[in-house]
């Protein structure tokens, strides 16, 4: 295995423990992915070869360059999505992990143009005021398979991002950034929680959102604080994959 700084093998476990986390708590199922970008190659990114995330070991993890190739080699089967995460991190030098994803309640929001996701609780005011929607047929016909399969497409998604921390793939999923790997993670599932609080919000009637200020001061507070919900999702994912792997433990 190549030789890294300390801080870059801890980021590593990080990354593994991400993509358990993200399983475990049901963002990701057998696909979706997680990224971070090499802090001692701001140019370079690391994710997993082509497997689900819920089984993603050290030893699954290769680098990328910005164009989506491999950097030392490496000959294994690779996401066909990955240009997501190059693009993304090449236009916005301030985004330290990306995760992408098809989780469940937030799909119909792609879909459903006319009723944008709009933070409505304190957990989820990374949101902004709304999530933008990537539609796919603007700048690649309406005969797609809808992934991210080439840098132009990554380049068209990172565009509809924008300065935004979730972007919404129409009939696709979603991608989310942030500053670090652990606040990527409380975004990813805290966007899939607010997705799912909307859709029963709106069946009681008028949803009163999070105003801009609300947003930001909430967004303070609570990011501030990730430390304690990754601390729990770590172990409970590692004990859940130990069970899963023997399950007399
Ligand atoms: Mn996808």
């Amino acid at each position: 295995m190549k030789h890294h700084s300390d801080s870059v093998t801890t980021l590593l476990d990080d990354l593994v423990d991400a993509n358990l986390i993200l399983f475990n708590e049901g963002i990701v199922d057998a696909f979706g992915h997680v990224s971070v970008r090499n802090p001692d190659n701001p140019e370079h990114y690391f994710l997993s070869r082509n497997m689900a995330p819920g089984l993603v070991t050290r030893e699954d993890i290769i680098e990328f360059d910005y164009d989506g190739n491999v950097v030392d080699g490496d000959t294994r089967k690779v996401y066909l999505e990955r240009y997501i995460h190059g693009e993304i991190f090449r236009s916005r030098p301030d985004v330290m992990a990306i995760v992408h994803s098809h989780s469940p309640s937030v799909v119909p929001f792609s879909a459903v143009k006319s009723n944008p996701l709009r933070p409505m609780c304190h957990m989820s005011g990374f949101i902004g005021l709304q999530a933008p929607i990537f539609e796919i047929r603007d700048v690649a016909g309406d005969a797609t398979d809808l992934l991210i399969t080439s840098p132009q497409l990554g380049a068209a998604l990172s565009d509809s991002l924008g300065d935004n921390t979730v972007v919404l793939m129409r009939g696709h999923g979603s991608t989310v950034v942030a500053p670090t790997l652990k606040q990527v993670v409380y975004r990813a599932v805290y966007v899939e929680v607010n997705a799912r609080l909307q859709s029963e919000a709106s069946r009681l009637g008028p949803i009163e959102f999070l105003s801009a200020g609300e947003t930001e001061t909430t967004q303070k507070t609570i990011e501030g604080q990730v430390e304690r919900p990754w601390q729990l999702w770590k172990m409970r994912a590692r004990h859940a994959q130990k069970q899963w792997m023997d399950p007399t433990v």
